[in-house]
Parts: structure tokens; sequence; C-alpha cells
């Protein structure tokens, strides 16, 4: 098997790919907390871990892509302290909290089939893991790195570190910045959160973190345990649903950016503590899209939805874009770079991807001119070298329009292609583009133009009735239209159309 790299966000460098067991892979990313629907930034990041899973596939290994459902234990804030999100939610919509969860994910697989993301292998969720989660917890108690205060059980730093365990190794903080940066928080929360301020009182160390956190009378979701009524802690879902799937230590480990603390450290925390391996050999991190400039986020109100993007229906957006364009968009970015949205952004990927298109049915269309006028063979490798480069998406993209740029010069017989390129290049496009970028032919484009002439014929009926003073008919028209959400308007040049969703 080919040499692939991958930037390794433990080491800080890029790697040499070897999995443990060839040729098998294991792959673990954390899923979506199903409190809201998910917005494009959490879309780009699925998407971002979905090339990655295709083109392991496209070399040939056998993947195990597990990503989990965050249905219980993500506190509002990503604290220790207060209320579930998906609680919260519940409560305001006076709903069963499973009511949210189910709602909001049905919409999540929506959101990635819409845009062609292959679901993973397994999808486990934390509430389906409860007597696993509190398995480990005991262990982590009985290896000597938890405590229990008042039915929570905390995790125990200042023993791990004190044992010479890294905490932090994958942000790179330093334990002492953090407990001063810890010092400086509680001290802003004491005057204005006397919860808060309980719950830190409880632990050792202000930076110990819940395992297992004692569910007050007004909590709603409550398990029994040893430690009395309670809930798993955020971080214990993702080391107990990865070693349950996929064993001790697996492969890749994946996520956003902002999840690398405290959320995986803690992960890797837990996994050392209770089975005494470090989880993953190779952690990756998909970086932020932001709009100007600012992570987006459901709390800082700057989120689109999907639907949102492809309806035009906000604000930022003069127009509707297709989930392929937004997909497209955001593989003309490295998933390591920060990735900034703004409608002239989409346009341009919009024409881009059409361009891209258009040059796949140019070429489907192409007959043999003569000699090959590109080396197919040298294409293929450079396309495969930026993918093999930690999956380099742009680059990728740069080399498929190198490609495209040909193809138009042979339909302007501008160059030459023989039968061997033309077999070679539709084999190409058809791994790269569809396969490995995941990027489908839109079929509304491919409708436009049937939908089009029969409306254009529809509108020459009507128009005829019209000039016949035929009213009933051209009046039939347009109401049985109008039961279809399209409506016809007249104007000098003749009559136009035009459809709502
Ligand atoms: P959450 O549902 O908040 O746990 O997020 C689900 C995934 O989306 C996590 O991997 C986050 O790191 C990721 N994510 C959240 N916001 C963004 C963003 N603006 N850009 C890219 N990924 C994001
Ligand atoms: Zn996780």
């Amino acid at each position: 098997m080919e040499v692939l790299h991958i930037y390794n966000n433990v080491t800080r460098q890029k790697e040499e790919f070897k999995p443990i067991n060839p040729p098998f892979v294991g792959m673990y990313v954390c899923g979506p907390t199903v409190y809201n629907n998910v917005h494009l930034g959490n879309v780009r990041t699925f998407i971002g871990f979905d090339v990655v899973y295709r083109y392991l596939t496209y070399l040939g290994y056998k993947v195990r892509y597990v990503r989990n459902i965050t249905d219980v234990g993500h506190l509002v804030g990503d604290v220790d302290e207060g209320e579930d999100k998906i609680a919260k939610r519940a409560k305001l919509e006076n709903l069963d909290p499973m009511e949210i969860v189910q709602e909001v994910t049905i919409d999540f697989h929506e959101v990635m089939g819409l845009f062609n993301a292959l679901p993973p292998n397994i999808e486990p969720t934390a509430t389906g893991h409860i007597m696993e989660q509190i398995e480990t917890v005991q262990a982590i108690i009985d290896n000597g790195y938890g405590y229990e205060r008042n039915g929570s059980v905390y995790f125990d730093i200042e023993k791990f570190v004190a044992d010479g365990n890294d905490y932090g190794k994958l942000s790179g903080r330093k334990i002492e910045d953090l407990l001063s940066q810890q010092e400086r928080v509680s001290q802003g929360q004491a005057s204005s959160n006397e919860r808060n301020l309980e719950g830190q009182q409880e632990k050792k160390s202000q930076l110990d973190f819940a395992l297992w956190k004692k569910a007050d009378k007004g909590h709603i979701m409550r398990w029994r345990s040893p430690w009395g009524e309670g809930f798993p802690g955020w971080h214990l879902e993702c080391s107990v649903m990865s070693t349950k799937y996929l064993g001790e230590t697996f492969d890749i480990h994946g996520g956003g950016m902002d999840l690398k603390f405290p959320h995986h450290d803690c992960e890797i925390a837990q996994n050392i503590a209770s089975t005494t391996k470090d989880p993953a050999n190779y952690w990756m991190h998909g970086n932020m899209l932001t709009v100007n400039g600012t992570k987006m986020s459901k709390s800082l109100g700057n989120a689109f939805t999907p639907r949102q993007l492809m309806n035009g229906n906000h604000e930022l957006l003069d127009q509707g874009y297709s989930a392929m364009t937004a997909r497209f968009f955001m593989l003309q970015t490295h998933y390591s770079s920060t990735l900034d949205f703004s409608n002239d952004a989409l346009k341009a990927a919009e024409k881009g991807f059409k361009r891209l298109q258009q040059g796949i049915k140019t070429l489907s269309q192409l007959t043999p001119t003569g000699d090959a006028g590109l080396n197919t063979a040298e294409l293929e490798a450079q396309c495969r070298a930026a993918m093999n480069d930690d999956f380099n998406t742009p680059i990728l993209i740069s080399h498929l329009f190198d490609g495209i740029r040909y193809i138009n010069s042979v339909k302007d017989g501008k160059a030459t292609i023989d039968q061997a390129s033309i077999d070679h290049l539709k084999a190409l496009y058809n791994s790269f583009v569809f396969d490995v970028l995941g990027l489908k032919a839109e079929e509304q484009q491919q409708d436009d133009g049937l939908v089009d002439g029969l409306m254009n014929t529809i509108i020459a009926l009507r128009q005829e009735a019209r000039s016949n003073k035929d009213w009933a008919t051209s009046d039939k028209i347009r109401d049985h239209l109008a039961q279809i959400n399209i409506s016809i308007k007249d104007t000098k040049e003749g009559a136009t159309w035009s459809h709502e969703e």
C-alpha cells in the first residue's frame, strides 16, 4: 500500500500512517450533541472526516468508522455544573429529552445524506452505554485516579500527573497555566454563580473534571449507579465507546479543533487511567468554519443551518446554494485551515463546481482524435500524492482542474486524445470526484433543462389561449400551476415563471 501521511496533533507533525492491524483501520470521530439541529460548521467537520473515511477505503483499507451521538451529559457551557443541553431544550418545549434526541438525530441523518456523507459503521449513543460508562468510572476509581464526593465522581488530575502522566498533551496546555487560569475563572464565578462554586468545592483540585455527576432533584436525565442517581460526565462516553468498538488503542481519533481541550485531553486521561493505554495513535482535528473571522456557533448567533443555506433564507446570503456546492466549497480548503463563510466565496465555488461537472460531461462525450496529449498516469499520481499528503483536497481539486483544461482543449480541437486516455480519465474522475471527494452530479441542474422545456411549452399553450381570448383555459393553466407553487407573471417581454419551495 502506498504511503499516506497524516498530521498527528499529538506529535504536531506529519507522520507516515501505519495502522495497527492492516488492512483494518479503526477510526472514531466525536459526533454531534443532539440538542439542536446541526449548523454548517458541524457539517464541515463531518465532511472532513467523511473524506478521510472515503480515501482510506479508496486505498484499500477496511475501515471501521465509529461516530457517536451525544444524547446526555453535555452541559450548557461545556462545564461540570448546571443543566444538560438536551434537558434544557426539552423543558422549554415541554417534551421528553428523548423526543428532542430523536428529532435532532433524524435531522442530522437527513443533512448528512444531503451532503452525501457516508454513514459511519457504528453510531453508538451515550444513553445506550450507561452500564459501560459506570464500569469505566469504577475502573478509574479502582486504579486510584477517581474519587467520590456527595454522589459525584471526579478525575484526580494531580494524582494522574504525579504518576508521570501528561495531562493536556494534545492541546499543549501546561498544568501550571491551567491551574492559574482555573483560579481566575473560579474567582469570577464566585460572585455570579453559587452553584458552580459548590461543584468546584467538591473537587480536590479545580482542574479535576466530572466522570459522574449526582443528579439533583430537577435533573430529569438520571440513572442508578454505585454512587447514587446521576449521569455520566461529557468526556466519558467517547473513551468508553471507542474502547468498546475499536479496542483500547486504535488508529485514528477525530473531531473539531475546539474539542482538543478539554474534551480530548480528558478522554486521553480517562483511557490511560482505566486501561493504561493511550487510546489513539493519530489525533486529527478539523478546523473551524468561521463567519467574518468568528467561529460559527449556535450560541454566538452566527450559525446557518444547511436548510437556510439551500433556500438562501439568511441575511448574509443573496441566493440559495446546493449542498454539493457547499461541499465543494469546503473541500477547496484543507481540513486543518480555518474557512470563512461568505456569499462571494460560495458564488465562486458554485461556478467552479459547475465547471468541474461540465468538464466531466464533456469527457463522457469525447471520442479519440489522435495521440494522447496528456500523461494521464502522471495526473493520477499527482492526485494520489495530494491526498497522501494529509488529505490535501484543495491540491487534488487543482489537479482535477488541470485535467479539465486539457479535456476542454480537446473539445475545442486544440489538443488530441486517444481511447486509452479517455478511459483512464473517466476512471480517474469517477474515483476522485465521486468516490473520494464524495461530490455528486447535481440532479437539479440536469433536470433544469427538462423543466424549462416543459414550462416553455405550457407557457406557449397559455399564450395561445390568451390570444384566442380563451380566458377559461388560460386561467385553468395558471390555477393548476399555482397548486404546485408555480406562479406566472405576464410582462412586456412575455410570461415568466417562478417556483416557491
Ligand atoms: P457539538 O455538537 O457542538 O459537540 O459539535 C459537533 C462537532 O462539530 C464537533 O466535532 C465540533 O468540533 C464541530 N464544530 C462545532 N463548531 C464548528 C465550526 N464552527 N466549524 C467546524 N466544526 C465545528
Ligand atoms: Zn467525543
